[in-house]
């Protein structure tokens, strides 16, 4: 087996992968991107990305893989008799988001890293990653055969990491599984809002989803455990005939989300994890590309810095999981603790919990952590508040 020396090579073309590589290129490390699949974007996705990611990433908001601006959603109860409306449409609140065309999106990512000068290998498989005291060693088969060498080792291979099992020695983290219908001819009350459907009935343990792509398409899925997905995507469908009375499936696909959390530790000596790999996904919602996008350019950026100062330590990589903490660990774990108690909230109590929420509180809570409208709202029913927070303190 041949062999071949990089700075940096990063395992998996997912959005975090196409990140920390650009950044690294763009700075003058010779940097090799290494994905298993024949083209990027394998993976099925619902595709809903806030414009921070746009902005994280230096993408514009461009038609081609921007395809329908998100102006707010629906949340909606377990017997459906209160749907809570968020609504951005003036953008007063700051958040708002489209559906992308994930692989055109992906494209435009892929382009930027070609530009800055990345190396990308597809239908490669990392098989084995090790760490020595001066390089690092990545076996790699398919379209090359060879083990290649460098100073560092970018993880973002996705849930299933190779590079998280042989280097860091971690197992499985906690999944859920998805089934996603890509559907065609849907008659959707509003093409511009997303909808999410909660309780035990419709989607026991997670929660179902319809995001409009436009022009009657929609990605329509659920992600839950201990309970069938066929059977609840499709009494679900069968149930919404003036929704998808006259709709087609035209796709269909699965795969499993990481709802744990971050990993404990995402650096090594001359290792880093980012992305699904890392566990950077925000555990109640799935939402996991903006957090892929933003580990994905603080990795890059400690990268470049340890070849600057020739320091590839644990210690010194450090510094890019203390930043991502800075930035969404607060927010990752709110969310896991939030997806816990909601776990174990009987669906009449799903029910009380919607009717106590507005607007304004479930954006300050759900995207600015801030908790005290939601809990003004929430003593509306003392009681009720009470058993809430016990349930969240011991979550
Ligand atoms: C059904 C579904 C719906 C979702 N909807 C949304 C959504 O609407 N919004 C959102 O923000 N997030 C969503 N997510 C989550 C989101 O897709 C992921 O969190 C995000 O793609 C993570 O990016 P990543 O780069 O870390 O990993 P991935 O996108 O998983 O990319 C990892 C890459 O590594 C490659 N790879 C794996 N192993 C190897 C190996 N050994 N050698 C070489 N290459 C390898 C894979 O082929 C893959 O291309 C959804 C996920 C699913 C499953």
């Amino acid at each position: 087996m041949g062999s071949v020396r990089y700075d940096v090579i990063v395992v998996g073309g997912g959005p975090a992968g196409l990140m920390v590589s650009r950044i690294c290129a763009e700075n003058g490390l010779k940097t090799v991107l290494i994905e298993k699949e024949k083209r990027l974007c394998m993976k099925p996705c619902a595709e809903g990305v806030l414009i921070e990611a746009f902005e994280e990433a230096g993408l514009k908001v461009d038609p081609s893989y921007a395809v329908n601006r998100v102006a707010g959603g629906e949340l909606i109860s377990p017997d459906e008799s209160i749907k809570l409306v968020v609504e951005d449409a003036d953008r007063k609140f700051g958040v708002y988001g489209y559906i992308v065309d994930k692989p055109k999106f992906l494209n435009a990512l892929l382009l930027r890293a070609y530009d800055a000068g990345v190396d990308v290998w597809l239908r490669t498989r990392a098989r084995k990653v090790k760490v020595c005291e001066d390089h690092v060693e990545v076996e790699v088969t398919g379209w090359k055969n060879l083990t290649v060498h460098g100073e560092v080792v970018v993880g973002a291979d996705g849930s299933e990491s190779v590079v998280a099992r042989d280097v860091f020695g971690y197992g499985k983290q906690e999944l859920i599984p998805t089934l996603q219908y890509r559907m065609k001819d849907c008659e959707l009350e509003r093409e511009d809002f997303i909808y999410v459907y909660v309780g035990r009935e419709v989607a026991p343990l997670g929660y179902l989803w319809v995001f409009p792509k436009g022009d009657g398409e929609a990605n329509v899925g659920l992600g839950i455990r201990k309970a069938p997905l066929k059977y609840h995507l499709d009494k679900f469908i069968e149930n919404h005939p003036e929704m998808f009375g006259k709709a087609k499936i035209v796709e269909v696909d699965g795969a499993a989300v990481p709802i744990g959390g971050p990993r404990k530790s995402l650096v090594n000596d001359r290792a880093v994890l980012c992305g699904d790999a890392a566990g950077h996904v925000v555990p109640i919602s799935g939402e996991g590309i903006r957090p892929a996008i933003i580990a994905g350019k603080i990795a890059g950026e400690v990268i470049c810095k340890a070849f600057d100062e020739e320091n590839f330590s644990e210690k010194f990589l450090r510094a890019y999981q203390n930043r991502f903490n800075e930035r969404l660990g607060r927010l990752m774990k709110w969310a896991l603790k939030a997806r816990r108690t909601l776990e174990v909230l009987k669906d009449p109590e799903i029910i009380r919990l919607i009717s106590l929420m507005d607007e304004e509180s479930i954006i300050e809570l759900a995207l600015k952590l801030r908790v005290w409208k939601f809990a003004k709202k929430l003593m509306g029913d003392p009681v009720f508040a009470v058993s809430i927070a016990a349930k969240l303190l011991r979550a």
